[in-house]
């Protein structure tokens, strides 16, 4: 069958538009057919041109979402129509971002794809609140992790997640810190290790909260912290700013 239809994988940062690279925005300009996250804001929706197919694909933890298989099939439905499919991911595409499935499904199908690189939260997050994710001497690597699997259980190895030295950032696992928060100390990380909450990074609305590891479970079972948040864990989130417009409370 002829077609010419093309898939962009593309970024979109964490929400707002600011943080959207030239390349994504380009590439939503010439979209034909948009397939987006459920965290993709309306903003950077109303940057593709009208006349664009869009279809939200979202997925938000365990809430009801398309199945990937769905999201699959129509970004090959679309692009057998000869359209530029843009499928848009919230963040960076290859963070926790599923990609290289929807990649392989179209090699499969014999569709070409190129993918584009977005602002990942934590990045935004390090921006917004001004603390850096690595810091000479004091954090010499940084990991991103997720406490999610499959089945919804945890998986940390204790022996990656010890170094003091190493920042960590958790991504989909608000809902697991008490788990987190246990394998942490069981593995020899101090009690006082800071900690920075940060919910919905880089938008207007963020919030953001310092605390101690020993706290963790308790503030996150204790206040709602129910949009996108990543928990980041490690000396350099000590150097965390919180102005008080966007501080949810006082520094701990
Ligand atoms: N590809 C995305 C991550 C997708 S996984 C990226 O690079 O950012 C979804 C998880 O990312 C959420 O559960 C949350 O932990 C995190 N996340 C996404 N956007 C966020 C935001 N604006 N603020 C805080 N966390 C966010």
């Amino acid at each position: 069958m002829l077609h010419n239809g093309f898939v962009t994988l593309a970024g979109a940062g964490p929400g707002d538009a600011d943080l959207l690279t030239l390349g994504t925005l380009k590439a939503l300009q010439s979209a034909q057919a948009l397939l987006y996250d459920a965290l993709v804001s309306e903003d950077i929706l109303a940057l593709a041109p009208q006349r664009c197919i869009k279809i939200c694909v979202g997925k938000r933890g365990d809430r009801l979402s398309v199945p990937q298989d769905k999201t699959n099939a129509l970004m090959v439905r679309l692009a057998r129509r000869g359209l530029h499919v843009v499928r848009l991911k919230g963040g960076d595409p290859s963070v926790f971002g599923r990609v290289e499935e929807e990649r392989n499904y179209l090699d499969c199908n014999g569709i070409p794809h190129k993918t584009l690189a977005g602002v990942t939260a934590a990045s935004a997050a390090a921006a917004q609140f001004s603390f850096p994710l690595t810091h000479r001497g004091e954090a010499r690597s940084v990991t991103f992790l997720t406490g999610r699997t499959k089945d919804g259980s945890i998986d940390l190895r204790d022996a990656s997640v010890a170094d003091p030295e190493m920042s960590l950032v958790f991504y989909m696992s608000s809902h697991n810190a008490g788990h987190i928060q246990a394998r942490l100390l069981g593995a020899g990380r101090s009690p006082a290790t800071p900690v920075v909450l940060i919910e919905n990074a880089g938008r207007a609305h963020a919030r953001a909260r310092k605390l101690s590891l020993r706290d963790l479970a308790a503030t996150v079972v204790a206040e709602a912290w129910d949009g996108p948040v990543l928990m980041g864990i490690g000396d350099a989130f000590a150097y965390a700013r919180m102005p008080q417009s966007l501080a949810q409370a006082r520094f701990a």
